[in-house]
């Protein structure tokens, strides 16, 4: 036997939440939108042109960059999109994680972030939340080669206060820090105003929560125009076509619809809200959650025997068996209706 297995990168792969398909299922495991995306979106699908697929899409994404450019009111040369948010961190790893001092992120956020730097070889440390689950600014102050976190933080749904944020940023002139928010528009503050006054932050979103597209695969970043180019470099060093046409014309389309976002995050923030209260009556503890799931501990059921409770009902919630929080489980929020299920079988489970 040859020993070519010595030449491979290993890895230990990012596990995404399960993807049922069942008709009668209702999935509450991977943070996806209850509702459908804008109603032009679905318009400018079905105007969509097959012949064009014969070419290759434009490799600078310009009508969504631009699309994006006039909504966040910055220049196009300040954004960067990629295939979901997931990409575009992984190009922000690669570009911008490349010293030998070690990059810090939270010991309980997207477990995502160690994968990527595992694969690129990324040296790391991972700084503890305190025990109410909380970031505190003041512990990332270590020598290190770059930060990243998510604002609100996934999967506690706990956020930062701008204050904070801004301190991690402030302390840290000679990293890039990047703030990922996948879940911002669910009711907290974006860090974006804070780049007119830092040149190392880089703030990620996505439109898979809060612009139900998950399916559509749609992320990008914005930061100042230098740290932009250096992440073009990477991205076309790798792939420069990541972006299909149909994500470049329906991210535009969804981004047209502000009044739809609004009330669909605003339903989604009010279900948010009952659901505490429900959840609360029925025995349960959470962080204060500022995104579109909690994350919930139950006073005396084991969170295994309640996650198997409801798979059993074909209801899927997502179960994380790591320190720290192999006792809760990260429930999306969904319609009110497939909430009340929820608490309808919570009432079976825990009886
Ligand atoms: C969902 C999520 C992402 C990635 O989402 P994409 O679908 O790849 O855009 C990134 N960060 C966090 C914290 C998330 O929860």
């Amino acid at each position: 036997m040859g020993s070519w297995e010595d030449n491979v990168r290993k890895v230990v792969p990012y596990v995404p939440g399960e993807q049922p398909n069942q008709p009668d299922m209702i999935k509450l495991n991977t943070n996806e939108n209850p509702y459908p995306p804008a109603p032009g979106v679905q318009k400018a699908l079905s105007a969509m042109d097959a012949g064009q697929m014969r070419l290759y899409p434009d490799p600078a994404s310009a009508d969504l960059v631009h699309a994006l450019a006039d909504h966040y009111q910055v220049s196009p040369s300040q954004i960067f999109v990629g295939v979901g948010s997931d990409d575009v961190i992984s190009m922000a790893f690669l570009t911008f994680f490349h010293g030998k001092k070690p990059v810090l992120f939270p010991d309980i956020t997207y477990s995502f972030y160690e994968v990527w730097a595992d694969v690129y070889r990324i040296p790391y440390r991972t700084i503890p939340l305190d025990d109410q689950f909380r970031i505190c600014p003041e512990d990332y102050t270590l020598e290190n080669g770059g930060i990243i976190f998510p604002n609100p933080n996934a999967p506690t749904g706990a956020a930062m206060n701008p204050e904070g944020v801004e301190q991690i940023i402030r302390q840290n002139p000679d990293s890039v820090v990047i703030v990922d928010e996948a879940y911002v528009d669910f009711g907290t503050a974006s860090a974006l105003p804070l780049l007119k006054k830092y040149d190392n932050l880089l703030v990620v979103q996505t439109f898979s929560k809060s612009r139900s597209m998950a399916g559509m695969r749609i992320g990008f970043a914005i930061g100042n125009e230098k740290l932009i180019r250096f992440m073009q470099d990477v991205k076309y060093s790798v792939n420069s076509y990541t972006m299909n046409r149909p994500s470049i014309f329906l991210g535009k389309a969804a981004l047209q619809d502000d009044i739809y976002f609004r009330n669909t995050t605003r339903k989604i923030i009010e279900t948010r809200e009952w659901a505490k209260d429900e959840l609360r009556k029925r025995g349960f503890h959470f962080a204060d959650s500022k995104a579109n799931f909690l994350f919930a501990s139950h006073e005396t059921v084991s969170a295994v025997k309640i996650f198997e409770g409801l798979r059993k009902r074909h209801i899927y919630v997502r179960y994380f068996n790591r320190p720290r929080i192999d006792n809760y489980l990260r429930i999306t929020i969904g319609t009110k209706e497939q909430m009340q299920a929820l608490f309808d079988a919570l009432d079976e489970i825990l009886r």
